[in-house]
């Protein structure tokens, strides 16, 4: 039982493209509730990890387990959306001309596509979902709003909430407080806070202050594999992390 308490495991996993090892002997672990970020400096093979936890990219060898028996090299990336593992990428990609409410409503029905989803109606259950998930993500009363006109975080926030539809075990988030206000940052955070234990978060980001504020585990991330792991205090105190920031 190789992952047993674990959420997601890797272990030794590798991949090269055209012979450029991206991701070389890289193990990690999360426990099933945790919240943690991963930093690394550009390069270091952040986006390849998660590409290869999404089932985007294959690994040419290593293990990569999510809970204690699913091994998720034996599926697809449809398939391991549909287990409960959610990705955010960068850039907020909300249905702009849609009101907040009718995204969350959106995010319920897929996989069966936008138009019959826009004439299902939700049972109380999902109703419920809709209004645990607004409050969540800072948007209750705004659920009339057209998407378009929500700020920047507000979209990622809404982006977030649509994943959260989904009630997913595991989200990956890749620079979620990128192009954030310092308010919408802090708020970003206490999210983060409330979905941890419930969830389990893995969190790409540069913005150290945020880092400090949601994380008590921080893994970094060089040359494809992990060079340091433990609090934002102990990592950034490690003469081989300062090296490679500083010598890169
Ligand atoms: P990070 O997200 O930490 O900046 P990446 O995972 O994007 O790092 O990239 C790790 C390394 O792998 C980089 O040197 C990048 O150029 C390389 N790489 C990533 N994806 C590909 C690909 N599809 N083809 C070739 N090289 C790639």
């Amino acid at each position: 039982d190789l992952a047993h308490g674990r959420i997601l495991y890797l272990e030794d996993v590798s991949v090269s493209f055209d012979g450029f090892q991206a991701i070389n002997g890289l193990s990690l672990d999360i426990a099933p509730g945790e919240l943690r970020c991963i930093i690394g400096p550009n390069g270091a093979g952040k986006t390849t990890m998660m590409d290869i936890i999404t089932g985007k990219t294959r690994p040419d060898a290593g293990t990569v387990f999510f809970g204690s028996t699913i091994d998720l090299l034996r599926h697809t990336e449809a398939q391991i959306a549909q287990l409960g593992i959610g990705r955010k990428f960068q850039k907020p990609t909300v249905f702009e001309q849609l009101t907040v409410f009718e995204n969350l409503e959106l995010a319920l029905g897929t996989g069966k596509g936008v138009r019959a989803s826009m004439f299902f109606r939700l049972d109380s259950v999902q109703a419920d979902r809709v209004a645990e998930v607004l409050r969540t993500i800072h948007l209750a009363g705004s659920e009339r709003r057209l998407a378009g006109t929500l700020s920047h975080g507000q979209k990622q926030w809404l982006e977030i909430g649509m994943l959260l539809m989904q009630e997913p075990r595991l989200l990956l988030l890749d620079e979620p407080v990128a192009g954030m206000t310092d308010e919408e940052t802090a708020r970003t955070a206490e999210l983060f806070l409330s979905l941890k234990g419930r969830h389990s978060l893995v969190v790409v980001e540069h913005d150290m202050p945020f880092v400090r504020s949601i994380c008590e585990t921080v893994t970094v991330l060089c040359d494809g594999r992990v060079l340091a792991q433990g609090t934002l205090d102990q990592v950034q105190n490690d003469e081989r992390v300062i090296e490679v920031y500083l010598g890169r």
